[in-house]
């Protein structure tokens, strides 16, 4: 793969659609999508048939922010401080389009892979900040919630004790950040990064603890690579606390990797059959996906 693309639409001072072109930026770079699903100015109206037939207007904001401007990295292959420039900006993404009273929840998340859907290798990720809650977050928040409200602690901080206890589904460590094969698992190499210390956004990490997490991306990405000798495609992305003004204690920061491959680089689990009519089912063990990623940890 070249390191610039003439015809990429991210790379440094490529024209995008709308004819809008990209400075020569050297670092990351961050812009509204040109085709946002989401618009500021939406009306918040809501219409109902019957009580069958309900929607709900979403103001909200769609960026796209480029980790490099080469054209050819993944986040396997950037430096520990070229991704802390991605991490810095992810923060300063969150807490920007947060305090917007019309934004109550920030996605940040990543397509690799054409298998994943992903239009363009370059790399990149999204930015989606919605009014209302999506579904996978707030049945998190619920969950998130019960937990702490019946146990007074915070469930992931449990969760993390008893994973370290077992140690059968973590991948790797550092001081700060630990990726594990979670207990639930359903993608067959799935993943998730929790911190060791519990904070409910990205903004609330040290300069350390943003190092750590550096750090634990590049040896995840990079162990995923390892895995079947190909540039794993995934989805990735991060789950922080609601921006809807309230302090969230419940809410545990951490990321999760979806990857859809199974056998080989072309062999991929499909979710079908039982899996749509009833419930997932694991083709591995998360101890076996775990063993079998601690061995493909590049030395
Ligand atoms: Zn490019
Ligand atoms: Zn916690
Ligand atoms: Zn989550």
């Amino acid at each position: 793969m070249p390191s610039y693309d003439p015809a990429c639409y991210l790379c440094p001072g490529n024209e995008r659609a709308g004819g809008v072109r990209n400075p020569a930026y050297t670092s990351t770079f961050v812009f509204d999508n040109d085709f946002a699903a989401l618009l500021p100015d939406t009306p918040q109206e809501t219409s109902n048939r019957d009580d069958l037939l309900i929607a709900v207007g979403e103001p909200g904001t769609c960026r796209v922010i480029c980790f490099s401007p080469r054209h050819d990295l993944t986040l396997a292959q950037m430096s520990i401080a070229e991704t802390r420039e991605v991490i810095d900006l992810w923060a300063s993404q969150y807490a920007e389009l947060g305090a917007s009273p019309t934004i109550n929840c920030v996605q940040i998340f990543e397509n690799r892979g054409a298998m994943m859907g992903a239009s363009n290798p370059h790399p990149h990720c999204q930015v989606w900040a919605t009014s209302n809650i999506p579904n996978e977050l707030a049945k998190e928040q619920n969950g998130l919630l019960r937990y702490t409200n019946s146990h007074e602690r915070c469930l992931l901080c449990e969760y993390l004790k008893i994973e370290r206890t077992e140690e059968t589904r973590i991948v790797l460590e550092n001081e700060h950040f630990t990726a594990l094969v979670p207990f639930w698992a359903t993608w067959p190499f799935e993943t998730m990064i929790l911190g060791r210390e519990h904070h409910t956004d990205l903004t609330q990490l040290s300069t350390d603890q943003r190092n750590g997490l550096a750090d634990a991306l590049k040896r995840i990405t990079s162990t995923y690579d390892n895995i079947f000798g190909v540039s794993f495609p995934y989805t990735m992305g991060f789950h922080q606390k609601p921006t809807d003004g309230n302090e969230h204690p419940e809410w545990h920061l951490h990321g999760h990797f979806y990857p859809p491959l199974l056998r080989s680089a072309s062999i991929r689990k499909f979710m079908v059959g039982y899996e749509l009519l009833a419930e997932p089912q694991r083709d591995i063990t998360p101890e076996a996906a775990a063993e079998q990623m601690r061995a493909a940890i590049p030395q």
